[in-house]
């Protein structure tokens, strides 16, 4: 049971075999390869968290096409700053808080992949452009905001 009201929200679309375009059988390797360089510009801001990975402690795991990763470094980054997170999922790269964060919310951040697939290059604008909107409109930029709202939905957490 959350705190947050919006938990209890009825799951309509929940869906527990959920997967990004890259982790998908029927998708071929050109397509892929074509989704990794779109996404790229957005992977790119966390390729140096999963490269310093190495010297901080934590591990890297591949799955499904997307890097998941948790070290002492990546759990500065997320606790930076005033929103702390369990997880943030930059384009095809998921940074977690520690290995529990990652097997807890791997189908959330799953639906963030596939919605950075979707996007891009503006994954991370468009984010932060809905987060001000929804939060001018709601006062919950994070609750509210509907990658969030999707994300709670399909994964059911
Ligand atoms: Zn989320």
């Amino acid at each position: 049971m959350s705190e947050h009201p919006h938990f209890d929200r009825p799951l309509r679309a929940y869906c527990p075999n959920f997967r990004p375009l890259v982790g998908r059988p029927e998708i071929g390797r050109a397509t892929k390869a074509l989704l990794y360089l779109w996404v790229l510009p957005t992977s790119a801001l966390a390729l140096p968290l999963v490269a310093l990975r190495a010297l901080t402690g934590g591990s890297t795991f591949l799955h499904g096409g997307v890097v998941e990763v948790h070290g002492r470094l990546v759990r500065r980054v997320l606790n930076f700053g005033p929103f702390p997170a369990a997880a943030l999922t930059l384009g095809h790269v998921v940074l977690n808080q520690d290995d529990t964060a990652r097997r807890l919310y791997r189908h959330h951040e799953l639906v963030h992949v596939r919605q950075a697939e979707r996007w891009g290059p503006l994954f991370v604008p468009l984010y932060l452009g809905l987060a001000v909107r929804t939060w001018r409109r709601t006062g919950q930029g994070y609750w509210d905001h509907p990658w969030e709202v999707e994300a709670r939905e399909i994964s059911g957490i």
